[in-house]
């Protein structure tokens, strides 16, 4: 059961309008672009973008291997970027679009960083902590977030399932 401070995602309650719905895959492509960097450069094919008032103010792909960062997640890229361009640790009023549901540290991250809507494309059945392990609870969190998914999910997941079948063939 997901905490109260995560709202289920809209499009199983509450259906998004058919605009909203056309501006999340336009990000959502943008996410996808970023996460065929990643792919390119042999990370795992994750990209996120972070949006305010219809403009991308970060973006990052996943990059942990070359960077020898464990936390150069593409949503922690998008963040940092977007922090550095505002001049500010806080991102209000901005929505993150990621290509695969972020994991806890990235979760962890979006709260800090008061990001106030989430859409991601594919599950994560392994380390995602919104939908797949909500790891949220009204005692521990102390921001509310917005959050929806399946946005472009075949297009984000394909990537996801190339990428590792390549891996595998080598
Ligand atoms: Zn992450």
């Amino acid at each position: 059961m997901l905490g109260k401070n995560i709202s289920r995602a809209r499009t199983e309650e509450e259906p998004l309008d058919s605009s909203q719905q056309a501006r999340d895959a336009k990000w959502m492509r943008c996410a996808l672009e970023c996460a065929r960097q990643a792919y390119l450069v042999e990370e795992i094919p994750i990209g996120a973008v972070l949006v305010r008032n219809e403009r991308i103010v970060g973006k990052g792909f996943n990059q942990s291997i070359r960077a020898q960062d464990p936390t150069a997640h593409a949503e922690i890229m998008a963040i940092r970027s977007a922090a550095k361009k505002t001049r500010n640790y806080r991102l209000p009023e901005t929505t993150l679009y990621v290509t695969v549901e972020p994991c806890m540290m990235c979760l962890g991250a979006i709260i800090h960083a008061r990001i106030a809507r989430l859409v991601f494309g594919a599950s994560e059945p392994k380390a995602g902590a919104i939908q797949s392990h909500p790891l949220v609870n009204d005692d521990f969190l102390n921001h509310q977030i917005d959050w929806s998914c399946g946005i472009l999910e075949s297009e984000c997941s394909r990537l996801m399932r190339d990428f590792f079948l390549s891996k595998r063939k080598l």
